[in-house]
């Protein structure tokens, strides 16, 4: 049997999980209302996933309200707490191919990036946050003899985790691994395109021995789902991932409903930077294009808009053309696959369009352009770059979120430095050169929240992710990922008689 053979009869025998969990029981929604969950593979329906509405969230949030306040989870201590995640996370990496072919069916995403990232990165980040959890400690305060104060961090309550379709288990478990290490409760939204991860982690944190009612699992569409949960006021913290658009909209609904801590993390239209004297110029090649064309271009901080030094854009820009066709899209559950599938019908309209327009208004088309794979009956578009000429064009300008790569060329340090600030988003960046100073330069003049020099979107979980502008707010990942989900609290004791 052949790989892919392999991962089809595994596909034909997956349980597909169509329950929310609320309180540890698995169920529909009150309405018995459901809407189809369809594979990008092959446009077939995959499950009729349940279409909540305010009447689920507001049981879920009753449910985790009551369990964050009788404290079993919130008052447990860190190291058992930690001993508890730790279970989780061993569970999670059991269940690796089954989670891995689950993300893949859903979304289109190949199984060898859902298994060596999406579901591996899942892991590391539940493992992590539960091992940091009982080394953190508080402060005392350099205060005078007669009074002593202590500065210590208490759990929100009830965190509401809203998560995009991009990688929804990752997603998820950069949201939940630190919000229930700190102590808290969670109500998890996964996407409406994507739920099923969402769901089987649910499940399996129960197999794990969470409490019920620590984790509660809801789908639904943002309006009818995500925008009550958003608003309810028993609701203590808000966490996002996902559009600017729906971001800022979250903010005000944050502020205005019961002033619940609100963190959201947007979109991005990264930079990627490259000199002359970028060490390697054929890897800085082929780096560049699986920075954009990875994960279908589908990354908050694909590396979108690709800055050539003019003296080498030709030859370069031939070499990213090169290394893109050789990830043209193919079967997602091919291991061998490098692009598979956009999530669904409607974001490949929104990418073609985008085609379109950058043809529209003038950009070089270099490779690529069309959809692919039609006869599958999928959704599927071909890696595709275009030389823009200027940063003004639309596709320079707004995230496409697909396999739309934009390059713009310049002749000095400071013209790339503002074609690379020249955007409404901060999320990411990359700059490509051998020369010292202009490495610290020019990262230092880059106004994003993480920055590579001579490679793209390195890290782990012991660095802050997150955006500056209209990336948004907050960090996910490290210890920084604990302040959102923790209010600091001043204890003050009089020492004197
Ligand atoms: P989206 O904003 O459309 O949806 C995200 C989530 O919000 C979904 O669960 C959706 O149901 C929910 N939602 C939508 N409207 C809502 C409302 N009115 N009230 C409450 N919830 C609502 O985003 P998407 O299309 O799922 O994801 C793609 C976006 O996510 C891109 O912009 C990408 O850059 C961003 N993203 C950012 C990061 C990051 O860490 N910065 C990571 C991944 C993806």
């Amino acid at each position: 049997m052949s790989d892919l053979q392999y991962w089809q009869s595994q596909a034909e025998a997956i349980l597909i999980p169509n329950r929310i969990i609320i309180n540890a029981q698995s169920r529909h929604a009150l309405s018995g209302k459901t809407y189809d969950c369809i594979s990008p593979i092959d446009g077939k329906i995959l499950a009729a996933i349940p279409d909540c509405d305010e009447q689920d969230v507001n049981q879920a949030v009753a449910n985790s309200r009551v369990v964050f306040d009788e404290g079993s989870w919130a008052m447990l201590a860190p190291a058992k707490r930690k001993k508890c995640l730790l279970h989780f996370a061993e569970c999670v990496s059991a269940h690796a191919e089954e989670l891995a072919l689950l993300e893949t069916l859903d979304m289109g995403k190949p199984i060898s990036d859902a298994l060596a990232v999406d579901v591996s990165a899942s892991v590391r980040c539940i493992r992590w946050h539960a091992e940091a959890i009982d080394k953190v400690y508080g402060e005392v305060a350099p205060t005078a003899n007669d009074e002593l104060g202590m500065v210590t961090r208490e759990p929100l309550g009830v965190i509401a985790a809203i998560v995009p379709w991009n990688f929804p288990l990752l997603m998820a478990c950069w949201k939940i691994a630190p919000a229930l290490a700190t102590g808290n409760c969670v109500v998890l939204k996964p996407s409406e395109k994507s739920p099923l991860t969402a769901l089987r982690l649910g499940q399996i944190a129960l197999e794990a021995g969470l409490p019920a009612g620590v984790l509660n699992v809801i789908t639904g569409y943002g309006k009818t789902a995500g925008e009550p949960l958003a608003q309810h006021p028993d609701v203590d913290g808000l966490v996002f991932t996902g559009s600017t658009a729906v971001g800022k909209h979250l903010l005000s609904v944050g502020a205005l409903s019961n002033m619940k801590r609100t963190y959201v993390e947007c979109g991005g239209k990264s930079p990627n930077i490259i000199f002359p004297d970028a060490p390697n110029l054929d890897k800085a090649a082929k780096a560049a294009a699986s920075a954009i064309f990875f994960n279908q271009g589908e990354v908050c901080t694909a590396a979108s808009r690709l800055l050539v030094h003019n003296s080498i854009k030709d030859s370069f820009m031939a070499s990213v053309a090169e290394a893109a066709r050789a990830m043209e899209p193919g079967n997602p559950l091919d291991p061998a696959t490098q692009m598979g599938a956009l999530v669904d019908e409607s974001q490949m309209q929104r990418v073609l369009n985008y085609i379109d327009v950058g043809k529209q208004e003038g950009a070089a088309l270099l490779h690529g352009g069309a959809q692919s794979l039609v006869d599958t009956g999928g959704f599927y578009v071909q890696p595709t770059i275009f030389d823009a000429g200027t940063n003004k064009l639309t596709i320079a300008q707004e995230e496409i979120f697909g396999p739309v790569l934009t390059c713009i060329g310049f002749d000095t340090e400071e013209e790339a430095l503002a074609i690379a600030n020249d955007t409404q988003y901060g999320l990411a960046a990359a700059v490509w050169t051998s020369n010292l100073a202009r490495a610290h330069r020019v990262a230092k003049g880059l106004k994003a929240g993480s920055v590579w020099v001579n490679y793209y979107d390195g890290g782990d979980m012991t660095a802050p992710f997150g955006g500056f502008k209209q990336s948004g707010n907050g960090r996910d990942k490290s210890l920084h990922a604990l302040e959102k989900y923790t209010e600091v609290k001043a204890t003050w004791i009089n020492l004197a008689d």
